[in-house]
């Protein structure tokens, strides 16, 4: 493959397990030869991560609850203690109530509300106000979010609210962070069979609506949207910042489908 992260030191945060979409980005930057640390969420997931990790080359694994700033700052002392430099980081976490996750939105809580914005929204943030510190000679963020950000999609509810301020934060900080060299970009990914989208009622019925009626008919992989963080998290894109990149077969262009789409 391609040396094109070669030199590259980076953050991925939000692995879970070999089906989280932080593993199809995470795959495609080391395979590119970046050098990678990852963060995991609570001792639980240790287990998963390590070996995931050292499948990469990485013996860099640190524990860190995006919900609590002393973790994230914890976090930060040591990749700065490590490596000094940070060239990117990837921010593939998101965070809401199971049961809220089905029903609808007017029934939303305020907790739930607050704890959603907290760790899918105001943890991107926080992670790159203290990565773009150490991005001395410039830098790539990376978010996910999708596309019950723009339009309503069943039982997304609050995760779509949160998601459409992520996108706006996204913009935010492309522009106060643009004058450092330091860009941010978000991959709004088709849906994916991963842990946190099994929260979602009627997921199954989502991912076949999304195959029959996308352009390319058919769902995306992990691996798809590693390929294109590969390139927002390079120098192929260096002229791309604040954007919102759909991974998502096409299915965001499509108004209605023709009468020869498949029956459901
Ligand atoms: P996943 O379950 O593999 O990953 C979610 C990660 O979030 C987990 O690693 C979990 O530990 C982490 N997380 C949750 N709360 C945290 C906290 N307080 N501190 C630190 N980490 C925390 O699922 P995924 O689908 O790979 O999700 C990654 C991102 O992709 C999420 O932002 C999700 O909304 C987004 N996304 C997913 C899909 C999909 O269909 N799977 C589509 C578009 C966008």
């Amino acid at each position: 493959s391609s040396q094109l992260m070669q030199g590259k030191r980076g953050l991925i945060m939000g692995l879970a397990n070999d089906k989280s979409i932080a593993w199809g980005i995470a795959k495609a930057l080391a395979d590119a030869g970046a050098e990678l640390a990852f963060s995991y969420q609570g001792e639980a997931l240790l287990k998963r991560v390590g070996p995931l990790a050292a499948q990469l080359g990485s013996d860099t694994v640190l524990p860190c609850d995006v919900s609590d700033m002393d973790s994230v700052d914890a976090l930060f002392g040591e990749l700065e203690a490590k490596w000094g430099k940070l060239d990117f980081i990837v921010h593939a976490i998101g965070f809401s109530d199971k049961n809220e996750l089905r029903g609808r939105y007017v029934d939303t809580t305020r907790q739930n509300f607050l704890t959603t914005m907290d760790i899918s929204v105001y943890s991107f943030t926080a992670v790159t106000q203290r990565a773009a510190k150490m991005m001395t000679e410039g830098g790539s963020c990376l978010t996910l979010t999708y596309y019950g950000a723009e339009r309503v999609m069943p039982h997304y509810n609050v995760m779509g609210v949160a998601k459409a301020a992520l996108e706006a934060s996204v913009r935010y900080l492309a522009e106060d962070l643009g004058k450092d060299g330091i860009r941010v970009n978000a991959i709004s990914a088709g849906p994916i069979k991963t842990l946190a989208a099994s929260g979602i009622g009627d997921f199954r019925y989502i991912l076949k609506w999304n195959e029959y009626n996308s352009p390319l008919r058919k769902n995306v992989s992990i691996d798809e949207v590693g390929g294109s963080a590969l390139y927002l998290l390079s120098d192929l894109s260096t002229g791309v910042t604040g954007e919102t990149h759909h991974v998502d077969a096409g299915y965001h262009v499509v108004g209605m489908k023709a009468v020869d789409a498949p029956d459901m």
